[in-house]
């Protein structure tokens, strides 16, 4: 799905002469190399204040602790996501409000968080999926008028830009209180191990988040409230550097990239390829098809035994709506959303990253399109 040899090759000199530095200097937590990052994220994003943590659940986790969201408190979110952002929710003892999606962007719409909202109300979490902004706009619209916070999650959209009605553009996960990412390896800004960031421009609320991402202390051996461990190390800081300077680059190569499949599948008649959402710029952390003939699923898991015969991976993002997870039983009052039900029936994923070649894609593209033209489809 993803190709980081080829990726690594390319920045290898500098990533070993700074991780060499670390290991000679013994520095592995905090440090320069995390507050260069730090400063380096802050002016790529235009946001005042980046707090490095350990994975993007915890930034997620650390920014609903920050905000002082407390039991029986009903936070918003889409139930077609990765578990991480509902997970937390749980977690804290707060109440996940899952709601529909967009059938072609795939993300949450202000309409989607207007009809979710009750009096226990306290938060959304718009999730940026597979690479481009939901419609923030509106949903910080809604968010205004109702009092309720808004906590980006950014993991699948780190370069993307949102743009506002008049025409003003920002980067995703600067519009909310809070932004939560993640540089899990295989994410388009990854590290070679776990991190996260949380991003804000309340100085109040960065104070708060490096705090609580420090053990709740506000110096050394002094707890103010109770808070996690969640660091960033300086040898994944050290690969985030080296990748941040081609952050746009790869997103660029991403585009091609979907621009080349998007053209071949578009004479296939049982593939939807994905809807560009007019307000964001897509950075495709995944390349998504829909198969809209009928049988979808079976369909599907046709395709991904046709493809993996032939050495090509192909992944379903997300094949069960995170209502039916055995983990979220307790807050399923029964129904279902179509729009995820339909998506997790239908969604297919290929491989999607910053290396691929017009010789790979036509290899995919060539055994994609076989296989619907042998089923007449
Ligand atoms: C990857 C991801 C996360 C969690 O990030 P980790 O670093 O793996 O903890 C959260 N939300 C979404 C949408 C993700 O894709």
């Amino acid at each position: 799905m993803v190709d980081l040899k080829t990726q690594y090759a390319k920045i290898q000199p500098e990533i070993e002469r700074e991780m060499r530095e670390v290991l000679d200097t013994c520095m592995f937590i905090g440090g320069p190399k995390v507050n260069a990052f730090r400063e380096n994220l802050e002016q790529y994003l235009g946001v005042k204040h980046v707090i490095p943590c350990a994975n993007g659940t915890d930034a997620l986790q650390i920014a609903m602790m920050a905000l002082g969201l407390q039991p029986g408190d009903e936070v918003v979110v889409p139930a077609f996501t990765y578990v991480a952002t509902a997970e937390v929710i749980a977690l804290l003892g707060l109440t996940p409000v899952m709601t529909d999606v967009d059938p072609g962007t795939m993300n949450i719409t202000a309409a989607h968080v207007e009809a979710a909202i009750t009096p226990n109300t306290k938060a959304i979490v718009p999730v940026h999926l597979f690479g481009q902004s939901a419609d923030m706009e509106p949903i910080l619209a809604v968010a205004r008028k109702h009092g309720l916070y808004v906590i980006e999650d950014n993991a699948q959209a780190i370069g993307a830009d949102y743009r506002y009605r008049n025409g003003q553009k920002v980067k995703t996960g600067v519009m909310g209180q809070f932004g939560c990412t993640s540089f899990f390896p295989s994410k388009n800004l990854g590290c070679y191990g776990d991190g996260g960031a949380l991003m804000t421009n309340d100085d109040v609320l960065a104070a708060k988040a490096r705090m609580i991402a420090n053990h709740g202390q506000s110096k050394l051996y002094y707890h103010d409230e109770i808070g996690v461990n969640s660091r960033l190390d300086a040898l994944q800081a050290v690969v985030l550097n080296a990748k941040l300077k081609h952050l746009d680059e790869y997103n660029a190569a991403r585009n091609r990239a979907a621009d080349y499949y998007d053209q071949a599948f578009s004479q296939v008649k049982a593939l939807k390829t994905p809807a560009r959402e007019p307000h964001s710029t897509h950075v495709f952390h995944q390349y998504t098809l829909q198969i809209t003939a009928p049988n979808s699923a079976q369909l599907r898991d046709e395709l991904k035994a046709s493809l993996a015969e032939q050495g090509i991976p192909c992944m379903i993002y997300y094949p069960v709506p995170l209502y039916k997870q055995p983990a979220f039983a307790r807050y399923w009052k029964g129904g279902e959303l179509p729009v995820t039900e339909a998506l997790c029936a239908s969604v297919c994923s290929l491989p999607m990253h910053s290396e691929l070649t017009n010789d790979i894609q036509d290899q995919i593209i060539s055994a994609v399109k076989s296989f619907f033209a042998a089923k007449g489809l």
